[in-house]
């Protein structure tokens, strides 16, 4: 396949910008090849500059959940861009998109918007920690909520009970206010909740892990995490950013019946549109400024754009049987994959949970990052690479989800296992 165009922008991009993007993964650096400069997408397939064609299964990593395009969301986005692209006032669709958000997650009463997933969490984690006026924070090795400070931070090495930075740029002093635990571990939350007793004013986490690629809670460990942060007064924080909408309407608190104090979410309810929101229960949600003391704030906050896109979304997910025709398609690639796998004694394990899904490159199962760690990755870079050749864009880290849309037809999912099993075969 001709690439020489992409590889060409990805020159000139690097002059100018940062490694040549504007977000670490799309540099494809551990998969190491260039990068695809994409031209434009259309349900399920995307573009790249020289004019190639892929099925596409990273949909602006979530939020494509109705495939590119949407005839439907791109006409609220130019209706609404003829009326103005931002005011930075109130509008009455900020109110319609909240509204349709607590509908789905009855356990967020009140909601903000504001414009991405980062923002979503590191202002749920504020007003956490306004609310309880404790300064700790618990997260779990493997899961992203998004890039703020206090979120930068992995488990200190030996006995250090403290979290270091992941970055330069981090304080120390900030990432020591911040816990890692791992993931589907109770009992190591348990211990580390028990000797900082009344310290903590958060455990924030993903209920599914797609930051470390699919990895479902196991059963009794969300419903561990509620009952554990009721008995020490800690706030749950589940971010849904990626789940929200996703694996079903209701997301993951819907799918396992556990709902958090606060809820992040992002991607899908923006339509593709720079969004996020985070929302909770009124007695929380009611100490952010104006009302209370714990500021957060936003230009484009609840942007018309971005809420018109989001409204329209979400009324078609809306739409009878849309989650049982995902999980269908999901399941038919998931088998097919696994089949070609098998086919060339090729030691895999897919994990998946509704439209999310994830190919290790070993044999499983996954329940933490330490699990995780043990893929082969140079190997799923080699079918990284050999896929895209053959027309599939999957997401360019061992450590990602790829994505399911109501726009992958029969013949997409057919043509990515005929390519799975002719690169299997190959590695
Ligand atoms: N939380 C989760 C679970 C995410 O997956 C992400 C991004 N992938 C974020 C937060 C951060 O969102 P954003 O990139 O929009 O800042």
């Amino acid at each position: 396949m001709n690439q020489k165009t992409s590889s060409s922008l990805f020159s000139r991009a690097r002059q100018v910008i940062p490694g040549g993007v504007n977000s670490p993964v799309r540099a494809f650096k551990s998969v190491g090849r260039d990068p695809l400069f994409i031209t434009r997408a259309e349900g399920s397939r995307i573009y790249d500059a020289d004019g190639n064609c892929y099925i596409d299964y990273v949909g602006s990593w979530g939020p494509m959940i109705l495939g590119h395009c949407h005839p439907k969301v791109v006409e609220a986005i130019q209706q609404a861009a003829a009326n103005g692209a931002s005011f930075g006032a109130p509008t009455e669709k900020e109110i319609i998109l909240a509204e349709m958000v607590r509908e789905a997650y009855p356990n967020m009463e009140k909601v903000r918007m504001v414009s991405s997933g980062t923002e979503a969490t590191m202002s749920a984690i504020r007003l956490a920690r306004g609310y309880t006026g404790r300064d700790k924070i618990l997260k779990f090795d493997g899961c992203y909520h998004g890039h703020a400070d206090s979120l930068l931070v992995k488990a200190g090495s030996g006995a250090a009970t403290f979290g270091v930075p992941t970055s330069p740029g981090v304080p120390a002093d900030f990432a020591r206010h911040t816990l890692t635990a791992t993931y589907n571990d109770l009992d190591e939350v348990r211990n580390l909740v028990n000797t900082n007793k009344a310290e903590i004013a958060c455990i924030i986490l993903e209920p599914i892990a797609g930051n470390m690629g699919c990895v479902a809670p196991k059963p009794g460990f969300l419903e561990g995490l509620r009952q554990l942060c009721d008995d020490e007064g800690i706030v749950l924080i589940i971010d849904e950013v990626m789940t929200g909408f996703r694996v079903a309407y209701g997301g993951a608190q819907e799918r396992y019946g556990v709902r958090g104090d606060l809820c992040c979410l992002g991607k899908i309810i923006g339509g593709g549109l720079p969004v996020g929101a985070f929302g909770g229960k009124k007695e929380i949600m009611d100490h952010l400024s104006p009302e209370g003391g714990v500021y957060q704030a936003g230009t484009l906050s609840g942007n018309p754009l971005a809420m018109s896109a989001g409204i329209t979304t979400l009324q078609l997910l809306k739409e009878e049987g849309f989650y049982d025709r995902i999980e269908e398609k999901s399941t038919y690639l998931e088998q097919g994959l696994k089949a070609a796998a098998e086919k060339a004694s090729f030691p895999t394990c897919l994990q998946r949970v509704g439209g999310m899904f994830c190919t290790y490159f070993q044999e499983g199962p996954v329940w933490s990052f330490t699990d995780a760690a043990k893929s082969d990755t140079e190997l799923f870079a080699r079918f990284f690479r050999a896929m895209l050749d053959e027309g599939i864009n999957l997401a360019p880290s061992q450590f990602e989800a790829g994505f399911m849309s109501i726009a992958h037809s029969k013949d997409d999912l057919d043509a990515t296992i005929a390519a799975a099993e002719k690169v299997f075969a190959r590695l």
